[in-house]
């Protein structure tokens, strides 16, 4: 199987690499990616010189580059896009045109060289589950921020290209992720280095957001099963089921690490902020017969340590962003 991952320098699909070529050592790798902000090449130092994996500085725009290397592989999975939330409410405009009018290149080539394409969205384009029981994949879409409503348009765009052109896609929905080589903007590796830093824990609003949390290898292990079982023009929902608060998420870490809670500063909400998501994965796993491996309690002390570990990785990618509290502020 040969399969070109886009965004696959980021934190996901770094990890879904690191985990296909892993259980698929026959199997090559082209990862292609531009680089922005969330990316770092170190997370594949242990795999850069298998002779099945091959980088490609590019980006998912540039549609002649998409059309030339879809011809050679069998499979595209796309992890590539702007997935900060808060980066999105300072600025859409990125948001736009690597989540939207990127997927619209990726389907073009998609189309005329009838590959199997995996989708990679989010389950933030059904909004808000505040008072609502959980979405499954035939609930409404209802995104509440810029990043979500491209990831949104984005779906709607895969999923016209099955209609009408009958392409081979996967549309998959996932709740966060978390776990090693994830970049330091997001709360869990941000709150681990600041506790480590022994710096003030910022939370939004009163911390008492409600996400649903899943360890990376869990939701990239889903991936790998889709493409081997997974129906054409369906979304799949991924999910851990661990609906848990910021706000004991953060104590969780300072927990881990020995530190107190008086480390925690709450600071202004988030514009727009959802306060609860929360999805059902049944049909995955009645379906395809995927399951979550990982505890999170466990999954969690074992991010902590290797963010404990590794300051190595993380030290050269801090900044005055993974320092402040409000990234949304900063132009
Ligand atoms: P990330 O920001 O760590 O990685 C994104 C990667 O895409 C980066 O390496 C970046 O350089 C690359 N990229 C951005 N624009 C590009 C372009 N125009 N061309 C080529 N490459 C480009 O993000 P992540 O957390 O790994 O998320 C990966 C995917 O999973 C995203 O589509 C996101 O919406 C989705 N997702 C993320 C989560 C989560 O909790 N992180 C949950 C559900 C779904």
């Amino acid at each position: 199987m040969k399969i070109l991952v886009c965004g696959g320098a980021g934190f996901i699909g770094s990890a879904f690499i690191r985990n296909y070529l892993k259980n698929n050592s026959d199997s090559k790798i082209i990862n292609l990616d531009s680089l922005t902000i969330g990316s770092n090449l170190a997370n594949l130092r242990d795999i850069e010189n298998n002779s099945n994996y091959k980088f490609i500085k590019e980006d998912i725009k540039n549609e002649s580059t998409i059309d030339d290397l879809i011809k050679h592989v069998d499979v595209i999975v796309n992890f590539a896009a702007e997935s900060h939330v808060d980066r999105s409410i300072a600025n859409p405009k990125p948001f736009l045109q690597t989540n939207v009018i990127g997927t619209y290149s990726i389907l073009e080539a998609i189309r005329k060289h009838d590959k199997q394409f995996i989708h990679v969205s989010t389950d933030e384009i059904y909004g808000d589950a505040q008072g609502k029981t959980s979405f499954d994949e035939n609930s409404q879409i209802n995104p509440s921020n810029p990043y979500a409503a491209t990831k949104a348009a984005a779906d709607n765009l895969v999923a016209s290209y099955y209609r009408t052109y009958g392409i081979n896609s996967i549309t998959t929905r996932c709740t966060n992720n978390f776990g090693e080589y994830q970049f330091p903007e997001k709360l869990i590796p941000k709150t681990i280095i600041r506790s480590i830093k022994n710096l003030k824990v910022p939370l939004y609003g009163d911390g008492m957001q409600i996400r649903s949390w899943i360890y990376v290898n869990d939701h990239v292990q889903a991936i790998e099963d889709l493409i081997k079982k997974g129906k054409a023009g369906q979304v799949y929902n991924i999910t851990a089921y661990e609906e848990i608060t910021n706000k004991t998420i953060v104590k969780k870490i300072l927990n881990i690490l020995g530190k107190s809670n008086d480390m925690i500063e709450y600071v202004g909400d988030r514009p727009g902020h959802d306060k609860r998501y929360s999805i059902d994965c049944k049909k995955i796993e009645n379906q395809i017969g995927w399951k979550p491996k990982h505890e999170f309690d466990d999954a969690l002390k074992q991010t902590v340590d290797w963010y404990v570990k590794n300051p190595s990785w993380w030290d050269p990618l801090i900044n005055e962003n993974t320092l402040h509290p409000q990234p949304w502020t900063i132009s």
